[in-house]
């Protein structure tokens, strides 16, 4: 178990905003160092976009060699890197063994709890946190700065909070699903405060589709597996699933940000899948040349070793009915085309595109216009396909924003890093602190 920090009331006050997973690891980073940590939260319990994340299985991280990792994350790659380098994905693996959730390398280099699940990762967790002393104070809303600096918090019963602290670490995620708490609301706050947010949008999103009835009613929530997906010279192969308004999956969500641009220039645009990509047309059509006379398709491609989501995909692409010609029945299994209305908007995408801007932060990730506030996690300006880089990122920038904060108050890093030399000359001294050290509640809701 880890060593309790020794604190007291002499010790900086520090609040984290969001209960999220770049919250709660820059929060952990806070106490281990030795402050008095506060998390505020919004919804009524902590992570609820992680417990969801955990509903897919939970990738938490990927296994591929760590320059590859981290080109992942295009745009953003050399902004991210020192922070995966700091906490590269074997780390987040050993913190999970150390919760007691051991983790597995997927076929696909993907990482996942041995549960498939976050909740059991996410209460060990809570345990520690509350073991480090840290405080989460659920209904509590982030409501920007008050004049002075100081923190504004909405209250459970709807009352104004005023709170001076010593350092700030905002995690209040991206702008998809909504529901879950993570609204970007944010984004406006901070622009107030002159600090550049590039706009929200939805990332790795569904493809939006007409499905007929009968197929909608039969296959929704069916997964499909091993296909590649075509869209104009780009593809992307994995598992994909039928939803009640188009499909989901890797893939998918690889593809989105081409499809949104073209079908919302053209009004539609072509998704094409092939469900056989490990066999050539030619193979596929010689396999499918023997067939009896009457055989119904659906019987004769159920021999073939086609299941009944993927024979309906094929109906779905040909309505006016399927070829009985074998060369051209192949070439619609390698080729089956889908009209895509639309991708899904940020209330059912993955995740967020946009955010602060990485101009906007230091390399302690602390706001430059506004000293003593750290930013971590989605809220962030990067993006990444899925396969377990957006939980990475989470983490590692949580942690860089609870160590820099950590090292702002003059707090000895948690993990092993030092205070900075030459902190000072940074204007990283606790010297300038825009928040009184107190924590000084200005009503009941006092912590
Ligand atoms: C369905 C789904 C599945 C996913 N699966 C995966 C996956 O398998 N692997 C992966 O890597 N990523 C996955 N992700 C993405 C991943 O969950 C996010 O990237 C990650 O949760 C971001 O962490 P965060 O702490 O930055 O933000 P969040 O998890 O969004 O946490 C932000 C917190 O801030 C709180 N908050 C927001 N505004 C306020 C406010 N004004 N006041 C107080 N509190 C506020 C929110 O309520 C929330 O608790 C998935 C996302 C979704 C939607």
């Amino acid at each position: 178990m880890e060593a309790l920090p020794i604190r007291d009331a002499e010790a900086p006050f520090c609040a984290v905003i969001g209960a999220g997973p770049a919250g709660l690891f820059a929060a952990d980073a806070l106490a281990q160092a030795g402050a008095r940590v506060v998390i505020y939260e919004h919804k009524a319990s902590p992570a609820r976009k992680f417990l969801m994340a955990g509903r897919g299985g939970l990738n938490i991280t990927h296994s591929e060699a760590i320059e590859r990792f981290i080109s992942r994350y295009g745009a953003a790659a050399t902004r991210l890197a020192p922070f995966i380098h700091a906490w590269p994905p074997q780390a987040l693996r050993d913190f999970c063994a150390e919760l007691g959730e051991t983790t597995f390398v997927g076929t696909s280099g993907r990482v996942f709890p041995a549960s498939f699940k976050a909740s059991p990762l996410l209460r060990a967790w809570l345990g520690r946190l509350s073991r480090l002393g840290v405080a989460i104070a659920t209904r509590h809303a982030f409501m920007g700065f008050s004049e002075s600096g100081a923190l504004r918090l909405l209250g459970p019963d709807g009352g104004e909070i005023v709170r001076k602290v010593d350092a700030l670490v905002l995690a209040l995620g991206g702008a998809s699903w909504p529901r879950l708490g993570s609204d970007g609301a944010w984004a406006a706050r901070l622009d107030a405060q002159g600090v550049r947010v590039t706009p929200l949008a939805a990332a790795n999103s569904g493809a939006l589709i007409a499905w007929s009835p009968i197929f909608r009613s039969d296959f929704e929530g069916q997964p499909v597996k091993t296909v590649l997906l075509r869209h104009g010279d780009a593809r992307a192969r994995g598992d994909i699933v039928v939803t009640r308004n188009g499909l989901e999956g890797g893939p998918v969500y690889a593809l989105s940000s081409r499809m949104r641009e073209a079908a919302a220039k053209d009004g539609a645009t072509t998704l094409a899948i092939d469900l056989r990509p490990d066999t050539s047309l030619e193979c596929l059509a010689r396999k499918l040349s023997h067939r009896p006379q009457k055989q119904s398709h659906a019987n004769f491609l159920r021999k073939a070793g086609f299941s009944k989501v993927e024979i309906g995909l094929l109906r779905e692409a040909r309505r006016d009915g399927l070829p009985r010609d074998s060369e051209a029945l192949a070439a619609l299994i390698k080729n089956a085309p889908l009209t895509v209305v639309g991708v899904a908007g940020l209330e059912r995408a993955i995740s967020t595109a946009g955010g602060v801007s990485f101009d906007e932060v230091d390399d302690d990730l602390m706001l430059k216009k506004l000293p003593g506030v750290f930013v971590a996690g989605e809220m962030l300006d990067y993006d990444a396909p899925t396969g377990g880089y957006l939980l990475q990122a989470a983490f590692a920038t949580g942690l860089a924003a609870g160590r820099g904060a950590a090292r702002y108050l003059g707090l000895a890093a948690a993990g092993g890093g030092e205070a900075q030399p030459g902190a000072d000359q940074a204007g990283l001294s606790p010297r300038h602190l825009p928040y009184s050290r107190a924590p000084e509640a200005s009503n009941k809701y006092s912590i």
